[in-house]
């Protein structure tokens, strides 16, 4: 066993941690949080303390920590076949029947799934099909994307470019030439504070139609967008959004992908997010969940109109090229035939949808009159509390004064319970793993309660 110090001093000097301030960390700034094992939404680190993960690490854990059945079908998985690839129509048992499990719990018309390893990569496999879908159907020119500034959609060049916070873009270059970003559904931070949710739909769709009319309907490929967006600050979008936007994009034949890497397989009480919203997509986005993480796995689900094409391609162009090595990992397919087996036998979505309207209320009901708590909001097991300046002539904070990573901070330290601060502005988000009690629930709140209190 490594002495600590000597395990922070490794970690200091070898490790680049991601979304990470590197110079504060390898200066010892910032401590090491080592973690060494989890059961149930519990984490405990190298010294024993045992935290309460609310957000289920990065909002993936569904299932919870330590479930024997997922672990058990890797360790049989490795043990029989731990790699063959997925190339030139290979596949494995557990990689099939995973594929075929998918497709029974998705939305109509859809057709095939494409596996790939995270969030990232499935994206960037989204946007390279649709660029050759409408080559094959003739049309090169068709080829932007729009996405929504506050959307996240990976890190990637493609998929950092799509994602519309300014901290994925700024000294990177992106993003790239290509990607266009709209309004983002954020009723409660628009602009005109004397519009009604309906007007502010109708800016989100005004400001579409007009990107779409500026730049021409004939060079924008597809609109890309989470069904409730998730890094950007856990925002449900306004009633009518989704059915408006839909209406426009196939007025101008523009594809939809739906991204649903925190929303699918159960996150919001539905199976798909666009099961929830009546979203018709092209290509749903599907990671995390997939598995509960217990392996890297993701998804393309492709839509029958686009497979049709990539029939056609190949037909005419050879095979497709386009594969990653580990797509379609036997180890990663069996964690995912287990985790919705899994998921299933508990009915831990039914759990996750009760839960997260009993965690909302009880946070509501906690916060909701606190004069720096503008919005408690949230869909599902997914949920958050955002913090402002002055309530009632709606003054934010400044982000450098850093409320969200302020007051996690102090829930991290008086009751050991995570909870996530958001990206860009003071938001602290919630999204546990799905086996939630309704007494960690309210341990979770209390907690909150109290770091608010330290802190405002
Ligand atoms: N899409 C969404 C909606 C996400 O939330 C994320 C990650 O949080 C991604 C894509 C990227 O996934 P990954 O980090 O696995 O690449």
């Amino acid at each position: 066993m490594l002495k600590n110090d000597l395990l922070d001093q490794w970690d200091r000097e070898n490790f680049f941690h991601p979304s990470t301030h590197l110079a504060q960390h390898a200066r010892g700034d910032s401590p090491s949080r080592v973690i060494k094992t989890a059961s149930g939404v519990y984490i405990e680190d190298r010294d024993g303390h045992k935290l309460l993960d609310a957000f289920a690490g990065l909002y993936c854990v569904n299932a919870g920590y330590g479930r024997q059945e997922i672990t058990d079908a890797i360790a049989a998985q490795a043990k029989e076949l731990a790699y063959y690839h997925s190339y030139v129509g290979h596949g494995t048992e557990a990689s099939i029947t995973l594929s075929k499990m998918i497709l029974d719990r998705a939305p109509a018309n859809m057709s095939k799934v494409y596996f790939g390893l995270g969030g990232s990569d499935a994206n960037e496999t989204n946007i390279k099909l649709i660029w050759y879908y409408n080559n094959i159907l003739g049309r090169p020119e068709k080829k932007k994307i729009i996405s929504r500034w506050r959307g996240y959609h990976g890190s990637g060049l493609v998929t950092g470019s799509l994602t519309g916070l300014e901290l994925f873009h700024k000294k990177f270059d992106l993003p790239l030439a290509n990607v266009l970003h709209t309004q983002a559904p954020y009723y409660f931070r628009r602009e005109d504070l004397g519009q009604s949710e309906a007007e502010f739909v109708a800016h989100c769709v005004t400001s579409l139609e007009e990107m779409i009319a500026r730049e021409g309907a004939d060079t924008i490929a597809a609109f890309i967008g989470e069904p409730v967006l998730g890094t950007g600050g856990i925002v449900p979008p306004p009633a009518g959004y989704w059915p408006a936007i839909q209406e426009v994009l196939k007025k101008h034949d523009i594809l939809l992908v739906v991204d649903e890497v925190v929303t699918g397989f159960g996150r919001l009480g539905s199976m798909f997010g666009s099961d929830h919203y009546g979203l018709e997509a092209d290509i749903i986005t599907i990671a995390k969940g997939l598995t509960s993480a217990y392996a890297p796995l993701s998804g393309s689900i492709i839509g029958e109109k686009l497979w049709k094409v990539l029939e056609q391609g190949t037909d005419e162009n050879g095979p497709i090229g386009h594969g990653w090595t580990y797509s379609a990992h036997p180890i990663c397919a069996a964690a995912g035939v287990a985790n919705l087996k899994v998921i299933e036998a508990l009915d831990l979505m039914n759990n996750a949808r009760d839960l997260g309207a009993y965690l909302k209320g009880a946070l509501a009901d906690a916060l909701g009159d606190h004069p720096h708590v503008g919005d408690v909001r949230g869909e599902g097991l997914l949920c958050a509390v955002e913090f402002v300046k002055d309530k009632d002539d709606r003054i934010f904070f400044d982000t450098s004064e850093k409320i969200g990573p302020q007051i996690s901070a102090a829930l991290l330290a008086q009751s050991q319970v995570i909870a996530r601060a958001m990206p860009q502005g003071d938001i602290l988000g919630f999204a546990p793993p799905f086996c939630l009690t309704h007494a960690e629930a309210d341990i979770v709140v209390a907690a909150t309660v109290q770091a608010v209190g330290a802190v405002l």
